[in-house]
């Protein structure tokens, strides 16, 4: 079993499955055409307390392990990919702060959470996507503060976002040893939301882009040292890219769940399709390729918590899961034949969620140097 879960996790479990099966499943078609923010949805897993499982228990939160919250976000992910990605958005704010930040930064950010608010980690920009080290926001020294000034990119929850890690250069100069980590907080002048993705899938999660005029940020919101921002961003990576390939592995089960529930019902040359055996070989693929998805990220997780090296595990996990589900919601489609192919039917939503999963977190050409690097140079 790739997940052997706490006893606390797995009651939990029970609920999330609930609410994913009765709450978001069905509710989120709406939203995936308007595109709209699910305020009810995201209301109730506050509620639930599930936009803070990241948040250690010392600073007030569920404080899950990686295991068990990978069950979470996988049943979760299962209902709606977009959600997943969402509530994970917290994880992926937070994680930078734990690393780099203070005592007071750290308590200020779960504090935030905590009370049901929403963190947000801006990295990419225009003109830094793949190459993130070569980014064109300043930050430059006035006396206590520094002065912000660029534009972020494709930032997930900017729009609802109460607390944004930033990163931007102090000195140029020095390549990506040049760059550091800031907190800015929510209402600081100067700080704007941009334009909003009109996007293909995850449609209920919200991606726009972060405008920075002339911020001013007070020293003591800086992120460890100045020049660390970058080595901070990629170690927040590594664990940000294990949680993207659980939301995958969710997505991808789903699509399972779809296909095989439509290829039992369905007839043709009188007898159910998936007594054909093509139709069984492709759903075989599919277990394979999820099973073995979820194998891997576990694998990485595992390698974290031991605290042991786990960038290539976890690359590796994040390409292999995300080229998975992609494979699987085209099988699915397939499964469904002509109905696949309509939005009457749930798997076409399946197939646009699941193509970011090749692009997001890094994309998967980028995972394959992560990895392919780490092997020539053990060799
Ligand atoms: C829905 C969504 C949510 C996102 N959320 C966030 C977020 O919360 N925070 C954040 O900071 N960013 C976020 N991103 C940004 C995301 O991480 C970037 O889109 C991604 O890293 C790719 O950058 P890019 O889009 O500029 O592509 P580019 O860097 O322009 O790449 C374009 C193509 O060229 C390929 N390529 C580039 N360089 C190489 C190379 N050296 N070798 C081989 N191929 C290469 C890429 O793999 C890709 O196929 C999000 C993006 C999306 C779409």
């Amino acid at each position: 079993m790739a997940y052997i879960i706490s006893d606390d996790a797995r009651e939990l479990l029970k609920d999330v499955k609930e609410f994913a099966e009765k709450e978001i499943k069905e509710q989120v078609k709406a939203y995936d055409i308007s595109g709209e923010w699910p305020k009810e949805i995201y209301d109730k897993a506050i509620e639930m307390q599930l936009h803070m499982m990241d948040v250690p228990e010392e600073y007030g939160g569920l404080g899950l392990d990686h295991i068990d919250q990978a069950a979470i976000l996988e049943q979760i992910a299962w209902a709606d990919a977009g959600v997943a990605v969402t509530l994970n958005g917290n994880g992926l704010a937070l994680k930078p702060v734990l690393i780099a930040g203070n005592e007071e930064q750290k308590q200020k950010c779960c504090d935030i959470i905590v009370n049901g608010g929403w963190g947000v980690f801006a990295l990419t920009e225009p003109d830094a996507g793949c190459d993130a080290g070569n980014g064109k926001t300043t930050a430059v020294r006035s006396g206590d503060e520094y002065i912000l000034n660029g534009r972020k990119c494709f930032i997930t929850n900017a729009q609802v976002g109460d607390f944004y890690v930033v990163t931007a250069m102090t000195d140029k100069s020095k390549g990506t040893r040049g760059m550091s980590a800031f907190l800015i907080y929510k209402d600081t002048p100067g700080l704007s939301v941009g334009n909003h993705e009109n996007k293909m899938g995850i449609r209920t999660s919200v991606t726009s882009d972060l405008v920075l005029d002339d911020v001013r940020v007070p020293v003591e919101n800086r992120l460890g040292e100045e020049g660390t921002g970058f080595i901070t961003a990629m170690k927040t990576l590594d664990l940000a890219r294990t949680w993207c390939a659980v939301i995958g592995v969710g997505l991808a089960q789903r699509c399972i769940d779809e296909a095989v529930n439509y290829a039992k019902q369905r007839i043709q040359f009188g007898k159910p399709i998936s007594s054909h055996q093509a139709i069984e070989f492709k759903i075989a693929d599919m277990e394979i390729r999820t099973e073995a998805s979820r194998q891997l990220v576990a694998h990485a997780i595992r390698l974290s918590d031991l605290g042991m090296s786990f960038g290539r595990e976890s690359a590796a996990a994040k390409c292999f899961a995300g080229d998975s589900v992609v494979q699987t919601a085209l099988d699915a489609v397939q499964i469904l034949g002509g109905y696949g192919y309509s939005r009457e039917y749930p798997v076409e939503k399946l197939l646009r969620d699941a193509k970011i999963f090749q692009i997001f977190e890094g994309t998967n050409e980028i995972q394959r140097m992560v990895v392919g690097r780490s092997v020539i140079s053990s060799h």
